[in-house]
């Protein structure tokens, strides 16, 4: 938990990628999450805007 705080409803703010470990979400609670920076996967965010572009609707990328 990113923030310090422990909650019911962990927010994923972010993936935090690392060689060793291979990469693990970051969490923070509902009051945080607007606060952190958003950590968006280049990849992922490539794919979910292919993804609205087809589908026609936007989808929730944390970023847009
Ligand atoms: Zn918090």
């Amino acid at each position: 938990m990113r923030c310090q705080q422990s909650t019911d409803e962990p927010i994923v703010v972010g993936m935090e990628h690392g060689a060793s470990v291979g990469g693990r979400t970051a969490y923070a609670c509902p009051d945080c999450a607007p606060s952190f920076p958003k950590q968006v996967d280049v990849c992922a965010a490539a794919a979910a805007m292919r993804r609205a572009l087809e589908t026609g609707r936007a989808i929730r990328t944390g970023w847009a």
